[in-house]
């Protein structure tokens, strides 16, 4: 017996692989520093583990609207001007939001321009939904308007745009947003952004949203997410914002894929909605303080662009790639020779550098950037 030619073609999340890696490593007593999955170590804000422990005892435990509760997708709405709770629908982390958009916007055959280095699965979802991803280069770690407008071909279907980028950490200026925003109107393209860390922007920058030019609002369908803006990342709540149609096409497909998100799952993401944001303020200045801390320790081994937002750093390693190396290999090595995990370029579409989340304490930073020095 075969399985589908499908799922044949598509490989499993490259940075979902080192969950079980990192915790097959530890019960070897490998004294391991994983900086490669793409999440805050702090913990889950209070208010919030109260709230979703007051709904279990609740028995709020059941069924519910497959497209989010309604207090849930009203108080995401306010957030958005113009927007209604029609346009919100809650999955289980942005992650299943990008999944559900392709399969709701793509046929086979449709093309997806996707600048590069990217996320991992956005490429392997697009295929998923039988449309191919079309992968535009960037000039360094920033947009390419140009290259992009040449990728439109008849078969484009949408543009997507992640900023604060994953992985570089890139945050798009308004300039180059707006450029693509006209591209789309002038193709009659859907523009997908995933502002997943839309919170972490660094050195006062200003974050330019995609939902901010209004032009774009009937073709823009965009994702967030609570993983990481409030370390929730195991309650798995994202969500999408998107026309009307867009929005209730999603939750045809939510109906028959997973029905709502967990119940209690969302209660906790409405207190987060409602919580003090004193406590994440500050955890983001300690979070552009590790930036400069990993940066400050990058200095001497690899050239890297300082990124902005996120919580990534994307070094080109290639000086030290041995004859034949790739940044899989490299990244091998260096777990192999010092148990610290990074995640391949090549991951992301393009090799030569690695990806190292800084979003660590500050002495498991200090101690991997040491041993990966050691062994450089
Ligand atoms: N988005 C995070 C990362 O890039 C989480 C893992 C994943 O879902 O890919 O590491």
């Amino acid at each position: 017996m075969k399985l589908s030619n499908r799922i044949q073609r598509v490989e499993g999340s490259k940075t979902a692989r080192f969950i079980p890696l990192i915790e097959g490593l530890k019960r070897q007593d490998r004294p391991v520093i994983s900086l490669a999955i793409g999440e805050p170590t702090v913990d889950t804000p209070a208010p919030i583990i109260d709230a979703t422990k007051r709904a279990l005892d609740r028995q709020e435990t059941r069924y519910v609207d497959m497209a989010g509760l309604m207090g849930l997708r009203t108080a995401l709405a306010d957030r958005f001007d113009g927007c209604g709770p029609e346009n919100i629908v809650v999955f289980n982390g942005s992650k299943q939001a990008l999944y559900a958009i392709f399969q709701t916007i793509c046929d086979p055959g449709d093309q997806v321009i996707i600048p590069v280095p990217c996320w991992v699965s956005y490429a392997e979802q697009v295929r998923l939904a039988g449309a191919e991803p079309v992968l535009v280069p960037t000039k360094d770690h920033q947009l390419d308007p140009d290259a992009m407008a040449a990728a439109v071909t008849e078969k484009t279907k949408a543009i997507l745009i992640n900023s604060p980028n994953n992985p570089t950490g890139a945050v798009y200026p308004r300039g180059d947003l707006e450029a693509i925003a006209r591209l789309a109107v002038q193709n009659d393209l859907f523009v997908i952004a995933d502002e997943a860390y839309d919170f972490f922007v660094y050195d006062n920058l200003p974050f330019f949203s995609l939902y901010d030019p209004a032009p774009l609002r009937d073709r823009l369908i965009l994702t967030r997410s609570f993983s990481k803006h409030y370390a929730m990342t195991g309650f798995r709540v994202g969500y999408a914002v998107a026309p009307t149609a867009v929005a209730a096409a999603m939750v045809r497909l939510q109906s028959h894929l997973t029905g709502n998100v967990c119940t209690f799952a969302q209660h906790g993401a409405m207190a987060a909605l409602e919580m003090d944001e004193d406590l994440l303020i500050r955890r983001r200045a300690d979070l552009q303080h590790k930036r400069d801390l990993a940066f400050d320790q990058l200095a001497g081994l690899f050239p890297c662009i300082r990124p902005q937002g996120a919580f990534y750093l994307f070094p080109d390693v290639s000086d030290h790639l041995r004859k034949g190396e790739t940044s899989g290999d490299f990244a091998a090595r260096i777990l192999e020779k010092t148990a610290v995990a990074v995640v391949p370029g090549e991951d992301f579409g393009m090799d030569g550098h690695v990806r190292i989340c800084f979003a660590a304490p500050d002495d498991r930073l200090l101690d991997a950037f040491e041993r990966i020095r050691e062994v450089l």
